[in-house]
C-alpha cells in the first residue's frame, strides 16, 4: 500500500510518520517545504488538559503523553521543554501600578499576573518548526519519500472506482490512498471531493532572541491600548532560546501561494509596542523573525479527521485551529491506525467526522 499525503505541515509529518511506523509506503507533496507555514510559525505551547468538557479533550491527553515520548523514541532535540503557565494583565497607569506588583521577576512592573493556569506536569512547549521537521526526518528515515509539487487534484481509475493518486504540478503521484493535510489551503480540495469548508484565520507574530533571560513561563496577557481596546496578548519562551510573542487574529483572504504570507507592518509595529511593555528582554535589537500564518479552522471550531465521504480510500486531517502542534501526534497515530486497520484505537474519531458538517460543494467536479 501507498499513502500520498498532499502537505507537509505537522499534520503531514506526523501522519507520516506513524504511517511508516506501522511499515507503509509513504510519499508527502509538499508545495513550499516543509513546515512553511502556520506549522513553522506557531507557538509551540502544548497543554494536558486545557480541553477538558469538549471533544477534543481525549485527542488533547493523548497526544500532550505522545509529544513527551517523541524525544527519546526519535532521538531529536526540537527544544521539547515542561513549564508553567499564567494569566494576567498589562496595567497602562501608574495608579493601579501603585497596587500590584508582578511575581515574575524577569517582566516589567506593569504586568500584574493573576493566575497560574499550568505547571510543569501540564504544560510545555516545543519548537514547532524543528519539531515537524524532526518528525518528517523520522518518517524519511522509514522510508517517506518527500516530493516537492502543488497538489492540485484527484486521479482515480477509468471507472472512478478507486484512487490511483493525486495530481501535482501536472503529473499524477501514484497512491492507493491519499491523505489532505494542507491546512487552510484544504479549502482548495473541497472543489474535487465533497469536504466542508476550511478557513484561514491570520495572526502576526514577533520571535525575539531572548537566550536565558526568559525563564519557561508561558503567558495570557489582556492589554488594554489607550483606545481602551482590549487585545489577548501571547508569550512561548522556548527552550533554545528563542521566544514567540503573538497577539490579534483576523479572518483576512488566504493567498492561494503559501509563500507569500507576510505580516502586515503595522501589526508588526503594535505588536513591538506591546512587547516592550511586558519585558526589557524585548528589545528590538533582539527580534529575529516578523511573521504572520494562518490557522486553519472549520465551521464548528473542531478538526475534519477521517474518510472523506463518498470518496474511498481519501482521507481528510486539518482544521486543527489553535491546537495543531498539539494535537498533531494523536492525529497522526489515530490517522495511521484508520489508513491501516480501517479503524482509530488510540482516539476515538468520530466527534472530528468530516461527513458532520455540509459539504462546500454538493457534488465532486469532474476529476482529472
Ligand atoms: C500565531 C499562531 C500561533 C499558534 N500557536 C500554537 C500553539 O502554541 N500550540 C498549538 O498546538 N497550535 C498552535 N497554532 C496552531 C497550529 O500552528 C496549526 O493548527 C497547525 O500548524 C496546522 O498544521 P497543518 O499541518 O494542518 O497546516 P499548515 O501548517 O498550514 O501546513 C499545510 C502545508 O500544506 C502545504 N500546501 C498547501 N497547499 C498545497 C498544495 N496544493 N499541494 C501541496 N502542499 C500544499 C503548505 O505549503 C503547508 O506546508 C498556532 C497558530 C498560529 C497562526
Amino acid at each position: 500500500m501507498r499513502v500520498a499525503i498532499c502537505g507537509g505541515g505537522v499534520i503531514g509529518a506526523c501522519t507520516a510518520y506513524y504511517l511508516t511506523r506501522r511499515g507503509i509506503n509513504v510519499i508527502v507533496v509538499e508545495r513550499t517545504e516543509v513546515a512553511a507555514a502556520a506549522s513553522g510559525k506557531a507557538g509551540g505551547f502544548l497543554a494536558l488538559d486545557w480541553c477538558v468538557g469538549t471533544p477534543l479533550d481525549k485527542m488533547a491527553r493523548r497526544s500532550f503523553v505522545l509529544h513527551a515520548d517523541l524525544p527519546p523514541e526519535i532521538g531529536a532535540d526540537w527544544a521539547y521543554q515542561r513549564m508553567t503557565a499564567y494569566s494576567g494583565f498589562v496595567v497602562a497607569d501608574d495608579g493601579a501600578r501603585r497596587h500590584a506588583r508582578a511575581k515574575l521577576n524577569w517582566l516589567s512592573q506593569s504586568v500584574i499576573i493573576t493566575d497560574r493556569l499550568g505547571t510543569p506536569e501540564t504544560t510545555a512547549v516545543v519548537h514547532p518548526r524543528k519539531f515537524t521537521s524532526a518528525m518528517m526526518s523520522a518518517a524519511q528515515r522509514h522510508g517517506a519519500l518527500l516530493c516537492p509539487g502543488r497538489v492540485t487534484g484527484i486521479v482515480r481509475s477509468a471507472d472512478g472506482s478507486r484512487i490511483r493518486g493525486v495530481e501535482a504540478d501536472g503529473v499524477t503521484v501514484e497512491a492507493d490512498a491519499v491523505v489532505i493535510a494542507m491546512g487552510p489551503w484544504s479549502m482548495a480540495a473541497a472543489a474535487w471531493l465533497r469536504l466542508p469548508a476550511v478557513f484561514g484565520q491570520r495572526s502576526p507574530s514577533l520571535v525575539y532572541d531572548t537566550g536565558t533571560d526568559v525563564p519557561a513561563d508561558a503567558l495570557f496577557l489582556e492589554y488594554r491600548d489607550e483606545s481602551g481596546t482590549i487585545t489577548m496578548v501571547e508569550v512561548f519562551p522556548r527552550a533554545d532560546g528563542s521566544t514567540l510573542v503573538t497577539a490579534f487574529s483576523n479572518q483576512t483572504a488566504l493567498p492561494s501561494d503559501p509563500a507569500t504570507v507576510t505580516p502586515e507592518a503595522s501589526e508588526i509595529d503594535r505588536l513591538h509596542v506591546i512587547a516592550a511593555r511586558l519585558s526589557p528582554a524585548f528589545r528590538p535589537e533582539r527580534i529575529i523573525a516578523r511573521q504572520a500564518c494562518f490557522r486553519p479552522v472549520t465551521q464548528d471550531g473542531l478538526p475534519l479527521i477521517g474518510k472523506v465521504p463518498q470518496s474511498e480510500g481519501v482521507y481528510v486531517a486539518t482544521g486543527h485551529n489553535v491546537w495543531g502542534i498539539l494535537n498533531a501526534p494523536a492525529t497522526g497515530e489515530a490517522l495511521a491506525e484508520l489508513i491501516a486497520d480501517g479503524a482509530s484505537r488510540s482516539t476515538d474519531l468520530a466527534p472530528f467526522d468530516p461527513a458532520r458538517l455540509r459539504p462546500l460543494i454538493p457534488s465532486p467536479l469532474p476529476l482529472s
